[in-house]
């Protein structure tokens, strides 16, 4: 029998590839197989080696087609199997990543794992809005909540630290934003400014501000349902100064899959997109998601590059 392989759980950020870790480019590289979420962005998911097997396990939200527990015995079973196994969450995959359940099914089987840290969506937008989450006689303390809890739960999201003087960060909370903002009014009588940053940290990322009061008006011209958007409140709103985005030019790649990995990085870095189209033999999933993508978008430019 071969041995046993091992599962990383692995942050891929907010999206911006430029923002994923060391060891997660290192491990990703290294990947025999990896299961990704619907939030990782696709050049991400491309560093993984051609050969390796690509299976989407992306929940879109409110249809969960695939379940926690489906996506647990997909992972431990390609482990048991002596594969290297990553599984590439967005952001960090210890806030809203379900990562303990990963954990203890992990245990409960013996295979053992690792979990690499990614940056999280609410620090990736208060970057991107020229803010601190916390300031100096502004804001001393800072919540992570949501707005999205189990169907039979009547969890609120966590506002006391609004009355505490700090921020509050709401994860899944766009949906439900007409309800939190009603819940902040009658809870704290303050109309707090809020930022809602949808994309965050990508091309297509979009700010919408306002209050407590009319940010759930203003949004529903914005956005859908299915685009990830984090929602900020407090006074360190106040302070945004936020660039007007510039528009970007998407280039395919295509030679070897290191050398088309480096080239795209450098697109990254910049702020521009880059898909790659490995020239190396690919897996049967690999070579899908490939074509996918260049379905999927139109490209400025294409490259081919030696070496
Ligand atoms: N583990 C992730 C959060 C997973 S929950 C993290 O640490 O960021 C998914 C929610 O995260 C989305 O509904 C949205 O609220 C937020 N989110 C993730 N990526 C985002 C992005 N690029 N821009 C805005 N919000 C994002």
């Amino acid at each position: 029998m071969c041995e046993v392989g091992k599962v990383y759980l692995v942050g891929a950020g907010p999206g911006d590839p430029t923002l994923l870790t060391k060891r997660a480019e290192y491990l990703i590289g290294q990947a025999d197989i990896v299961f990704y979420d619907r939030l990782v962005h696709p050049f991400i998911v491309q560093i993984a080696p051609p050969h390796s097997e690509l299976v989407s396990v992306g929940k879109m939200p409110y249809n969960n087609h695939i379940t926690q527990e489906e996506i647990h015995e997909l992972f431990i079973n390609s482990a048991k199997e002596g594969k290297t196994v990553v599984r590439l969450k967005g952001g960090d995959p210890a806030i809203f990543g379900r990562v303990k359940e990963e954990v203890e099914a992990l245990d409960t089987h013996g295979i053992s794992w690792e979990i690499i840290p990614g940056i999280t969506a609410s620090s990736a937008a208060a970057s991107s809005l020229g803010i601190g989450l916390t300031g100096r006689n502004v804001s001393t303390n800072v919540t992570l909540t949501t707005g999205h809890f189990k169907p039979e739960s009547h969890d609120k999201s966590n506002i006391q630290t609004l009355l505490d003087g700090g921020t509050i960060a709401i994860y899944m909370g766009v949906k439900k934003i007409d309800g939190i903002m009603r819940q902040i009014q009658d809870e704290t009588l303050e109309d707090y400014p809020v930022a809602v940053l949808i994309n965050a940290t990508l091309y297509s990322e979009e700010l919408v501000i306002g209050k407590v009061s009319d940010i759930a008006e203003k949004l529903i011209s914005a956005m859908n349902n299915y685009q990830p958007a984090i929602i900020i409140i407090g006074k360190v709103i106040d302070d945004i100064t936020y660039p007007l985005p510039n528009s970007v030019s998407k280039t395919l790649i295509n030679g070897r899959h290191e050398a088309a990995v480096r080239t795209a990085f450098l697109k990254y870095h910049s702020k521009e997109v880059a898909y790659i189209q490995p020239i190396d033999t690919m897996s049967e999933s690999y070579a899908a998601y490939v074509n996918q993508l260049i379905d999927q978008h139109i490209f400025d430019k294409k490259i081919s590059i030696q070496s």
